[in-house]
């Protein structure tokens, strides 16, 4: 039996591939201790993992909600958030480990604090990437616009500042990529096929790709149409109201099933009436909606991007980060889905017809989704992780 220790951020999208790794870990006889946040407890515990909570040393959790928008999109404040929490969790995480010596330490890729204490007490290590594997190459796709890459230089030195706290405390970062890039010599997960991943042939051998972890759900979603239509725009930036009530215009008058989930930020009141055909809530067992989806409007979160290919279900695609943006392209290489260019409700419409009517989409989703199948899943995330205890 192996002692196996997790580190993650507080991010569903994060936390959710992550689950399946768990249980499998968990059933074969091995102890799994998960340092995340309250929110994630419930579904953490349930995985079969012993949780510590990190709540006391957050900074994410405390932001207002236009804060909280700004993680993803604002390199120089992601930073930030990623250094403070990283200095006021070192004392605790440092002497945790010492005290629970684990085989192995499991670190999300945003989760410094995982690795660096690893690296600290000569403890193995392995990352677990939920985005895209991350180098110069991939990095092609993040087709940043010419705007971005001067906010980006702009907030260079912020940036530096911030690193520099860290190389006080002791810790060998030299840049903002040693943070948020993956690291070539480490043992990496990553949730994606080898097809789906850009340049994959660049990535070294420690690289697997065991495709997207998808959670297994018992309840059954119940469709009422014969076309059901899922919008969701994840768990962080889902603060959109004009494209809610968009959608609600664009569909209310079809015979299309739609199911909106629109987060915690908007209150559903401000939806009243809503349309019979249209279903509003703040959150869905989306693997449930998903199966039974013929259209998934999405900002294109790596896990729900890859949840809606996985059941073959075509994407229209309104990424708000630069990774969303980096998934959407991906998605549109492949022709499995289509970008919104618009978001008014004649747009939306005459755009979802698109993907309904011309098989094309489907038909590729369904090829990624067979690659995603053939990968080694949480399964091989297991062994591998194992392999290296
Ligand atoms: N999710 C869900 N129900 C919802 C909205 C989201 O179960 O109503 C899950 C979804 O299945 C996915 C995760 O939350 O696993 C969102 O992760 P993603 O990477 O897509 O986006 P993020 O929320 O991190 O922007």
């Amino acid at each position: 039996m192996k002692k196996i220790v997790f580190f993650c951020i507080p991010a569903h999208g994060h936390t959710n591939p992550t689950l399946e790794v768990v249980k499998e870990l968990v059933s074969c006889g091995n102890e799994v201790i998960y340092y995340s946040y309250n929110l994630f407890k419930d579904k953490i515990e349930s995985a079969g993992a012993k949780f510590v909570s990190c709540d006391d040393f957050d900074m994410e959790q405390k932001l207002t909600p236009k804060d909280s928008a700004r993680i993803g999109k604002d390199l120089a404040f992601s930073t930030k958030i990623l250094v403070d929490t990283t200095l006021l969790l070192d004392e605790k995480v440092c002497s945790d480990m010492k005290r629970i010596k684990p085989d192995c330490i499991v670190y999300d890729s945003m989760a410094v604090w995982g690795k660096t204490v690893a690296i600290k007490l000569g403890i193995p290590y392995i990352c677990s990437t939920t985005t895209f594997a991350f180098n110069k190459y991939s990095a092609k796709i993040m087709k940043q616009s010419p705007k971005d890459i001067i906010k980006m230089l702009f907030s260079m030195p912020k940036i530096s500042k911030d690193i520099k706290r860290l190389q006080e405390k002791g810790y060998d970062i030299k840049n903002v990529l040693d943070l948020i890039g993956s690291d070539e010599k480490a043992d990496t997960i990553v949730y994606t096929s080898r097809d789906f991943q850009p340049f994959s042939e660049t990535f070294p051998e420690n690289f697997s790709f065991v495709g997207p972890s998808i959670r297994k759900t018992s309840e059954v979603f119940e469709k009422k149409c014969d076309k059901l239509i899922y919008i969701s725009m994840g768990t962080v930036n889902n603060d959109m109201l004009p494209l809610y009530k968009n959608c609600i215009s664009a569909f209310e008058n079809t015979d299309y099933q739609v199911v909106i989930s629109i987060g915690n930020i908007v209150s559903k009141d401000e939806f009243m009436p809503t349309p019979d055909n249209i279903e509003i809530h703040s959150y869905v067992d989306q693997i449930a909606v998903l199966k039974k989806a013929d259209v998934f409007l999405s900002h294109c979160g790596m896990n729900s991007a890859s949840e809606g290919l996985y059941f073959s279900v075509p994407l229209l695609m309104l990424p708000q980060t630069t990774e969303q943006k980096s998934v959407a392209e991906r998605v549109r290489q492949f022709s499995a889905g289509m970008m919104l260019e618009k978001t008014d409700p004649e747009s939306i419409l005459k755009a979802t017809e698109k993907l309904i009517s011309d098989d094309t989409f489907k038909n590729n989703a369904k090829n990624i989704s067979n690659g995603f199948k053939n990968s080694s899943g949480a399964k091989g995330a297991a062994e591998k992780i194992l392999s290296i205890c």
